[in-house]
This record gives structure tokens, C-alpha cells and sequence, in this order.
């Protein structure tokens, strides 16, 4: 599943691609196609991200919403486009370029007070500027939640996923397994202020790197796949050489390691 980054990167994609335009809006596969009458020939206003959750707006007050889920997908192809390949929900044709979204777990269209109610459902995101982390703090010290889960729960903390929980806790030396409200204030800083940085770093090099570039040796964009993270599906701890233990929370796999996570 796509993390926040990734929502991020599409929706500043989108807006340098399509911002200012007409386009044609269509839904090959049928599914959206009501809708995308409805927006076929709006100018695109601009797109926005909230966690994991992908936004456009569109000069009569529409907002399309977008959830990628497990197999959503966007390809952008030069115009004129190829036949839709697969079963394309909604294609955005602009100036220039044609968009085509396949396998969304959410493509919908919302009016601003339904837009609302969906955000307030949100917890913060570290890449928003509006972002409170406060929030975030008094979620955890209330909650006897394992850290590990808690990162996940979208409603507590929006955009972080199962690679970057597992390298955050790393980072920070923190047993995924301990209890949210055991966590220090010190410690809450260090996971907030991380994850604003790793997920910056996702979104401009378009993938998720966790190492730095002093660890590395040589800069971040020639990391190859096993360079790029730290513990995520590491079998021996690149700090200390003890097993990496992996073990199911919060429905997915958490990798962490026993001597260096407390
Ligand atoms: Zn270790």
C-alpha cells in the first residue's frame, strides 16, 4: 500500500501537470462515469494530500477523492494516449498529458461539508504544514495501544505505513511493542520530527529512503533496494549483527530488532 509520500507526490504531480486546465474526464470501465460526466470540461483547480487520502478540485465546487488502497494505480502517458489498458476507473485528459487511474479502493466525488467530515476523521500529517503534532501526543499518552500499532492508525497519525513505522521505531530505538503511553515526550519529538524529515525525503526522490547520506557513503539517489531502509525486512540488525525478529502487529508485519529496541 502506498504511503503518505507517494499521495503527496501525486498530488503536487497533478497540480503541475493538469492546474489551470479543461479537461476531459471520462470512466472507460463505467464505474465513475455519472461523475466524470459531471466533470468532463471543469477547469482543475489544484490537487491535495491528507495522509494517504488524494484530493482534486475542480472549478464548480466538485472534489474528486481518491483512496489508492492495495492496487490503485495512476499512469500518465503523453498524448494521445493509448487505449485504456485494464479496467481504468477514471481518465484525466489535459493539454498535454493523459491520466489514467486503475484499481482505487475510493474514487468518489464530495461536496466541501463531506470533504470535512472525512478529514476530521484524519489524524495529522506530518507533511502538512497545518499539521499539529500536539495532537498526536495527547492521542499517545493516553493510549495503551503498542507504539507499533498506533503509527498505523490513520485517525492518530495520517500518511505512515508499515515500511516507515518499523524504521522509525529503529531510529529511535523503540520496542515496537511498548505502550503508546509509555513513550516519553522526548522520544514522541524525536518520532514526530523523523517523520516529517523521511517522509519530505519520500516524496523527492519519489520512494521511501530511510538511510542518510553519511551512512550511505555516495548520495540517495543511487541507493539500490536493499540500501534504501534500515530494519524493514533486514534479517541480521545493521547496527548491532543480532537477529532482526519480524512478528504480526496491527495486521501487518513489523521487523525490529530485540538489543537495539527498548
Ligand atoms: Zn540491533
Amino acid at each position: 500500500m502506498p504511503e503518505g509520500h507517494t499521495v503527496h507526490r501525486l498530488a503536487m504531480d497533478h497540480s503541475q501537470w493538469f492546474a489551470g486546465q479543461q479537461l476531459g474526464v471520462f470512466s472507460p470501465q463505467g464505474r465513475f462515469a455519472e461523475e466524470a460526466e459531471r466533470l468532463d470540461g471543469q477547469t482543475f483547480l489544484r490537487a491535495e494530500a491528507h495522509g494517504k487520502h488524494l484530493f482534486h478540485y475542480w472549478s464548480e465546487g466538485d472534489i474528486s477523492h481518491i483512496h489508492l488502497g492495495l492496487y490503485g494505480k495512476f499512469r500518465k502517458q503523453k498524448n494521445p494516449a493509448a487505449e485504456p489498458r485494464g479496467a481504468v476507473r477514471m481518465r484525466l485528459i489535459g493539454q498535454t498529458h493523459t491520466l489514467d487511474l486503475n484499481g482505487p479502493n475510493q474514487c468518489e466525488l464530495l461536496d466541501p461539508p463531506m470533504r470535512e467530515k472525512l478529514l476530521a476523521r484524519l489524524g495529522e500529517d506530518p507533511l502538512r504544514d497545518d499539521a499539529d503534532p500536539e495532537k498526536v501526543w495527547l492521542r499517545m499518552q493516553k493510549s495503551r495501544t503498542a507504539i507499533g500499532n498506533l503509527l498505523l492508525n490513520q485517525a492518530v497519525i495520517a500518511g505512515i505505513g508499515n515500511i516507515y513505522r518499523a524504521e522509525i521505531l529503529f531510529i529511535t530505538g523503540i520496542c515496537p511493542d511498548r505502550p503508546a503511553n509509555q513513550i516519553s515526550q522526548d522520544e514522541f519529538q524525536q518520532i514526530w520530527d523523523l517523520s516529517v524529515d523521511l517522509l519530505k525525503t519520500g516524496v523527492k526522490y519519489n520512494r521511501i529512503i530511510t538511510v542518510d547520506r553519511d551512512t550511505l557513503g555516495k548520495p540517495l539517489s543511487r541507493a539500490n533496494a536493499r540500501e534504501r531502509t534500515w530494519i524493514y525486512k533486514a534479517t541480521i540488525c545493521p547496527r548491532c549483527d543480532s537477529d532482526v525478529y519480524y512478528w504480526d502487529l496491527g495486521n501487518r508485519t513489523i521487523y525490529a530488532c530485540q538489543n537495539c529496541q527498548t
